[in-house]
C-alpha cells in the first residue's frame, strides 16, 4: 500500500478545471517531485492535499485513511504536515521559542505522567533536536525575524517536522533563495531522509537541478492533468517531457497579463 494515494482528484474554478482527475502515489520514504509550468495546477493540488481547498471529486488516502473530508488540522493529526513558506513562524520569538511552541502543540499528551520539570526538559530536548536537524543550533536564541531568508525557511521546515509527519509537503522550498542558500537547503532536504526514515516528501519546486538531484520519482502536471510520471531518470530522458516542458517551457506558459 502506498503512503499517499491520490485518485481522480478534481478541482474546478468556474469553467476552469485546475485539477483534472489527478492520480498519484507517494511511497513511504520517497521524495516525489511535482513539476509543471506556471498555471499547471501545482499549488491547487497542494491546497487540495493539505485541505486548504475543498475538492470537487476524488479521494486522498494517507496510510489507508481517507482524508478528503477532513479539515486541515485533522489532516496534520493524521500525519500530513506542510511548510507554509515562513508564515507559520512567530517573527518576534526566538528560534528556541518557536520550536518549543511547535513541539508543545503536537505533544500535548506525551508527557502527561511526567513531573513538570521533566516535562519541560523533554520538550526542550525535542526542540533542540529539531534545531539540529535543520542546522539552526547557532541561532537557538536568535529572534526569527532578524535571521536571513534561508534560515527562516529552515525554521519553517523544522516547525513542520515538529508534527512528526508521515508526509511532508514542501511547496517551493528554494523560492527566493540565492545559489548558496539553495545548495544548503537542497542538502538539508536530502538529509531529512536519513534522520527520519520512512517519512515521505512531496516536493514542488521550480529549480530543476534540485528536483533531479532530490526526487526519486516525478509527476509532471500540464493544464491540470498528469502529463508524465516516472523515476527522475525516466522523466529527465522522456522526449515528450523534454519537448513540451523542459525544452520549450515558454510555449506552455500562460501569457502574462498585458503582454503583447
Ligand atoms: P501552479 O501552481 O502550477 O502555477 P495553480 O494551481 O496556481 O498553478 O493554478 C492553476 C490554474 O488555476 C491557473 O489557471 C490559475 O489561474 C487557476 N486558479 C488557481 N487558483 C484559483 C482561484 N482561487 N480562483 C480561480 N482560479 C484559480
Ligand atoms: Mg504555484
Amino acid at each position: 500500500m502506498s503512503l499517499l494515494s491520490i485518485h481522480n482528484l478534481v478541482k474546478r474554478f468556474g469553467a476552469l478545471t485546475a485539477t483534472d482527475h489527478v492520480s498519484l502515489q507517494v511511497e513511504q520514504g520517497e521524495i516525489h517531485a511535482l513539476i509543471g509550468p506556471n498555471g499547471a495546477g501545482k499549488s491547487t493540488l497542494v491546497h487540495l492535499i493539505s485541505g486548504l481547498l475543498p475538492a470537487d471529486g476524488g479521494s486522498l488516502q494517507l496510510a489507508g485513511q481517507e482524508l478528503i473530508h477532513l479539515a486541515p488540522h485533522q489532516r496534520v493529526a493524521a500525519g500530513l504536515s506542510r511548510c507554509f513558506q515562513i508564515t507559520s513562524i512567530f517573527p518576534k520569538l526566538t528560534v528556541a521559542e518557536n520550536l518549543l511552541l511547535a513541539v508543545q502543540a503536537h505533544h500535548r499528551n506525551s508527557f502527561r505522567w511526567f513531573k513538570v520539570r521533566d516535562k519541560d526538559a523533554g520538550l526542550k530536548a525535542q526542540a533542540w533536536e529539531l534545531a539540529q536537524r535543520v542546522q539552526l543550533q547557532s541561532d537557538w536564541n536568535t529572534v526569527a525575524v532578524t535571521m536571513p531568508h534561508g534560515a527562516q525557511r529552515k525554521l519553517d521546515v523544522a516547525l513542520a517536522l515538529a508534527a512528526d509527519p508521515k508526509l511532508l509537503l514542501l511547496d517551493e522550498p528554494l523560492a527566493g533563495m540565492g545559489p548558496e542558500e539553495s545548495l544548503e537547503m537542497t542538502a538539508l532536504i536530502a538529509q531529512l531522509r536519513t534522520r527520519h526514515p520512512g517519512m515521505a516528501i512531496l516536493l514542488i519546486e521550480h529549480d530543476m537541478d534540485a528536483v533531479f538531484q532530490l526526487a526519486d520519482r516525478i509527476t509532471v502536471l500540464v493544464y491540470g492533468k498528469v502529463f508524465a510520471q516516472g523515476t527522475a531518470e525516466q522523466i529527465q530522458n522522456d522526449p515528450r517531457v523534454q519537448a513540451v516542458y523542459l525544452g520549450q517551457e515558454d510555449e506552455l506558459e500562460e501569457p502574462e497579463e498585458g503582454a503583447a
